[in-house]
């Protein structure tokens, strides 16, 4: 098994029949792959794409990279398909609320003043960024536009190192980035991989085993990533609608798609939509998603049918 850091999460990377030499080949190549990445999503690093692409506050065309622009693109389509749920423009208020590469110990942060919020409300939306692909280049209509990339980048990274190990000749593997995860082929025992969904600090209560197939399994939480402030929880999610962090029962969402990114981003807009709405999106789409809730020291789990049929029995 390979471990590391990148994103400022973990990885592990498992790849069945390689060890020894072929281990460490393989853990330079995943190394020199995420640095890569890092080097074009990351809002904590200041020369990434993404900062150069963040201090570039005018209208005109900022030539990007295919990658920058795929990802961009992806989180586009989210954002329509949540209205507005999903937003790598929310970037503002994510800083706002301490969530940002400023605050990387946001255990002390406060709520902002409605002034500040207001604010950074006018530079949210996603509907004022264009993307184009030949020449690939990134459009702000609204100058004061700026991203964060980090639901979707890990996700991404887990793409993109799956795709690294396929083209190395391996077709079974488990790869994981900050919980973000995508498997492939079987298990060293000839089995399927099996994951484990967890709400959050319970012993009892409810865990999932799924079998996800050469899939994706994407979680985001309100637990992982919180602040407390007079005995108020301020969750990493935004809802981009009002600025502010999401405050619902909802506790979880784990969504189980071919690709991570986008399983990753919708786990994300699934959790800002809340269960009503979310579940309304999971549904007529389709989806494979659980809605994990809060209920008193309980959880209740609310899964689509796409979702059971990857449970183990
Ligand atoms: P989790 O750890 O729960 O999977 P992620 O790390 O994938 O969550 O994504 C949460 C991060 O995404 C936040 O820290 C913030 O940077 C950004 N973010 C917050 N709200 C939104 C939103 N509505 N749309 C897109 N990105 C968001
Ligand atoms: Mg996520």
């Amino acid at each position: 098994m390979l471990t590391g850091r990148t994103m400022g999460t973990s990885y592990t990377v498992r790849i069945v029949n390689c060890t020894g030499q072929c281990e460490q080949d393989m853990a330079r190549a995943i190394e020199t792959r995420l640095q890569a990445l890092e080097h074009r999503f990351s809002h904590y690093q200041d020369d990434s794409e993404l900062s150069r692409f963040n201090r570039h506050s005018t209208t005109a065309w900022f030539p990007a990279s295919t990658e920058l622009v795929a990802v961009a693109q992806m989180a586009l389509e989210i954002s329509r398909l949540s209205e507005g749920a999903f937003d790598i423009t929310v970037a503002p208020a994510v800083n706002l609320w301490g969530f940002g590469p400023q605050d990387l110990d946001h255990k002390y942060a406060q709520p902002p003043d409605d002034t500040s919020l207001q604010l950074a409300r006018t530079a949210i939306d996603y509907r004022q960024m264009n993307v184009r692909h030949s020449p690939p280049a990134l459009q702000k209509t609204n100058p004061a536009l700026t991203l964060d990339m980090s639901a979707i980048a890990k996700g991404y990274a887990v793409d993109q190192l799956a795709y690294l190990l396929e083209n190395a000749g391996f077709s079974n593997f488990l790869i994981e980035i900050g919980g973000e995860l995508r498997a492939a082929g079987a298990r060293p025992d000839g089995q399927n991989w099996r994951i484990a969904i967890e709400p959050p600090a319970v012993t009892r209560g409810i865990e999932f085993i799924v079998q996800p197939g050469n899939n994706a399994v994407a979680t985001s939480g309100d637990y992982r990533n919180f602040f407390e402030h007079n005995g108020v929880r301020y969750s990493h999610a935004i809802d981009p609608a009002s600025g502010r962090p999401v405050n619902s029962q909802l506790a979880a969402v784990s969504v189980i798609a071919p690709n991570t990114a986008q399983a990753d981003a919708l786990a994300t807009a699934l959790l800002v939509l809340g269960l009503e709405r979310g579940m309304a999106l999971a549904t007529q789409q389709g989806m494979a998603a659980v809605f994990i809730e809060r209920d008193g020291a309980q959880f209740i789990a609310h899964r689509t049918e796409a979702f059971s049929s990857y449970l183990l029995r």
